[in-house]
Formats: structure tokens, sequence, C-alpha cells
């Protein structure tokens, strides 16, 4: 059988160790961190297609019990101006809704159903390197164990390891906006729940959405140089309210308010992509998720293209023999539409796109979910 190091146990390490396994690959999942609950702060959302790509992995049960869902999108303007209010994704079907949660959960649930269905994880094993022979891959972590398997996929983030085995050189850049997140549980600005609402505020983009429980989760773009690495993490929560709260007060919308009562943490990173072109493989190794594709946040895709990965990979792997083959193939099915989603979010992020505001598929949108199709042989779906 077929042995799979999965280095990382993030969305897209976890997801392609329940996909591999669901194909019949042994999978051993490597992650650096000590305990799941790392980056418990920040919060994303779940896309359809990220929904349906979990759907594929017998894993809607695991995520819908955590998060809530959404299922329509409000726009509004610097003045408050309800500009739409339309249905978001596929927001009929309770499996494949939008749904927000915080990403530490995610991570955390999504690594506890792969333990349940008896598949190896470790934590506080670190990759630092890695030996792609002829017959095997080892991998060397910093607890000084090794690791060897047939392949080795890379799932390892922004600054992934592997990826420096496959594309020396080749970094994440700067996507032109900083993006800080946060929650409050003060009362919540009208409007219910159900639903995202994005501000296309004169300073920031701006969006919130309430849980059912009453709790605003928030996110600001802000346009500008990048933030100094000591800043992002020297700096206190009331510093970055108190930066963010004069700029969204320009304007008339629930934002400047959400923000000022906002006690707790701010969390704050700078936005970034991976340069299009990167090369995803070489030899037994092949990475995916942020540390092949990272796009800026403006779309909300990171996650769900990983969950699409993670699907796509197995599935290749399952059907085609010769493991060059099926990265070819698996590359062929992914790139086009991972630069797409890298392409348009880094332009909405500098300014230079106008999102289309509902989050509906678009034309086109079909082919993915052919290709996430499981019983689907995947030379079928790529038109092989
Ligand atoms: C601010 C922000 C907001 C976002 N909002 C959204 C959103 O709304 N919707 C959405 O879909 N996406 C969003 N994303 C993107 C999304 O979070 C990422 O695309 C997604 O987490 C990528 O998953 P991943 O598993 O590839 O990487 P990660 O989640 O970064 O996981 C990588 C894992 O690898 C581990 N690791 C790293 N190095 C090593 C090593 N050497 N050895 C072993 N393990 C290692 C890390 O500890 C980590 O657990 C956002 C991202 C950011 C930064």
């Amino acid at each position: 059988m077929t042995r799979v190091l999965v280095i990382g146990g993030g969305i897209a390490g976890t997801a392609v160790a329940l996909a591999l396994h669901k194909a019949g690959l042994e999978v051993a999942v490597y992650e650096a961190h000590p305990d799941t609950a790392e980056d418990i702060g920040a919060f994303l959302t779940l896309a359809s297609n990220g929904m349906r790509a979990l759907a594929q992995l017998d894993a809607t049960d695991a995520v819908t019990a955590i998060g809530f869902p959404l299922t329509s999108l409000r726009l509004l303007d610097s003045q408050g101006t309800e500009l739409a209010h339309a249905p978001m994704g596929e927001a009929d079907d309770p499996a494949l809704r939008y749904r927000c949660l915080r990403r530490g959960e995610l991570n955390a649930a999504l690594q506890a159903e792969a333990v349940r269905r008896g598949i190896g994880l470790s934590h506080g094993t670190r990759l630092l390197s890695v030996d792609d022979g002829r017959d095997h891959v080892t991998a060397r972590f910093a607890d000084g164990s090794t690791a060897t398997g047939d392949l080795l996929i890379g799932a390892d983030g922004l600054n992934s390891t592997v990826r420096r085995l496959i594309a020396p050189g080749v970094r994440p850049g700067y996507a032109g906006q900083r993006v800080f997140y946060g929650y409050t549980d003060g009362a919540p600005p009208p409007g219910g729940t159900g639903h995202i609402t994005m501000v296309r505020g004169t300073e920031a983009a701006f969006g919130y959405a309430v849980s059912p429980e009453g709790e605003t989760y928030w996110f600001a773009r802000v346009t500008g140089e990048p933030l100094p690495a000591d800043e992002l993490t020297l700096a206190t929560p009331a510093a970055w309210r108190d930066l963010l709260v004069p700029l969204l007060r320009k304007d008339a919308t629930p934002a400047a308010d959400i923000v000022a009562a906002s006690s707790g943490r701010v969390m704050v990173t700078n936005a970034t992509e991976m340069p299009l072109g990167t090369a995803w493989h070489s030899g037994r190794s092949l990475i995916i998720g942020d540390a092949a594709h990272a796009a800026s946040p403006a779309t909300g895709q990171g996650a769900s293209m990983a969950l699409e990965d993670a699907v796509v990979l197995a599935k290749s792997l399952r059907d085609i023999a010769d493991t060059r083959t099926a990265f070819s193939v698996y590359e062929a099915c992914r790139r086009p539409r991972v630069e797409h989603n890298i392409t348009v979010s880094g332009q909405m992020s500098r300014g230079t796109h106008a999102p289309s505001g509902t989050g509906r598929p678009r034309p086109g949108d079909d082919e993915p979910a052919r290709l996430l199709d499981w019983d689907t042989d995947i030379r079928t779906s790529a038109g092989r």
C-alpha cells in the first residue's frame, strides 16, 4: 500500500489525510504545533464549494457541529445604505451553505475527525528537511525523528519548508492590505444573524456577521504599506482599535462602533499571495493549500481551495497508478482555478477589481463540482 507523509495538520493537511485515507492509501500527518489550538483567534468563512469538498470526505457533520451558517450577503455603502442583499452560494442546502468558523476550531474538528478514523497525527513534529530519493522519501524532524514513505505532501502553509525543496527562492509577496480580525459580544448591530454584511468604506473594506448567540465577528482590510513584523507581534489590542476606529468613523456605518466595542484580542496580518507559476512538485513531493497557492483573503476562498485540493489530489492518486502522471493531472485540474483566485483576490485587495457581491457560483463553477465528485474517475472528469 502506498504510504503518504503529510506535513502540516492545518486545513489542507487534515483534509488531504481524510481524502487519501478514504482512497485507501496509508497516511500519517506531522504537525509542528504542539497542540490543536494554533490561531484559535482568527475566523474564516467556508464557501459552498469548500462545503461540497467536505461532503465528498464525509466530513460535513464534523464541521457543521461548529460555527454558524450564512445564507445571504448584504452590501452597504459608506453611508450605511443597503446596496444589495442577495442569497449566497447554495443557501438552500444545509450541507452546502456558507459557514463562518473560528479557524482554530475548524482545524481541531478536522484533526479530531482524522484521529477518529484511525489516521496517525503527531503534534510537535516540525519538518526540517526532506531526502527525496529514487525509491522513497524521508522526512527529518526537529525532534530528531524521521519518517519514510512513498510520497510526501507539503501542507505546511504560507512559509512552507517543503516548498523550499520544490521551488527554492520562491516567496509569498505582499498583496497591498493589512487585515484585522476581532469579535465583540457587546450589543449586536441591527440586522440579525444568518448573513454577512460587507461595507464599502472610504478607508477600509469592512465585514461582519453575527452568530446565533449574538457575538459579532468582524474584519477590516486597510490598504497601505505592510506592517513591520515587530509591530504585528507587539502592538496591543487597544493600539489596533485606536488605529482602526478613526478610519471607520469617517463613514456612517456600524463598523466603528463594532470595533470600539471589541475589548478582546485583535488579530492582524499582512495580506500575502504566492507568485503565479510557482512549481508544485518534484520527485515524490508535492505542495498543496497555502504552501502552493496562498491568496490574499479578499475572496475568502483559501480554506475552500485547500479542501478542493484534498479531494482532487486523492482522486488523482487513487485513479492513476503512475505518481508523476497523477501529480501532473492534479496540477492541470487545479492550477487554473487557484491562480484565478490569487489574481482576483489580489485585484480586490489592491482596489483594481469590483467584487460581484453575491458570492453566487459563477459560470464555469460546475466544473469543480464535477471534479470533486468522489465517485467519478479523475480521468473522466479531467477530460483524459
Ligand atoms: C487573515 C486571513 C483571513 C483568511 N480568511 C479566510 C476566509 O474567510 N475564508 C477562507 O476560505 N480562507 C481564509 N483565509 C485563508 C485560510 O486561512 C488558508 O487558506 C488556510 O488556512 C490554508 O490552510 P493550509 O492548511 O494550507 O495552511 P495553514 O492553515 O497555514 O496550515 C499549515 C499547517 O502546517 C503547520 N506547519 C508549518 N510548518 C511546518 C513544518 N515545518 N513542519 C510541520 N508542520 C508545519 C502549521 O503549524 C499549520 O498547522 C484567511 C487567511 C488569512 C491569513
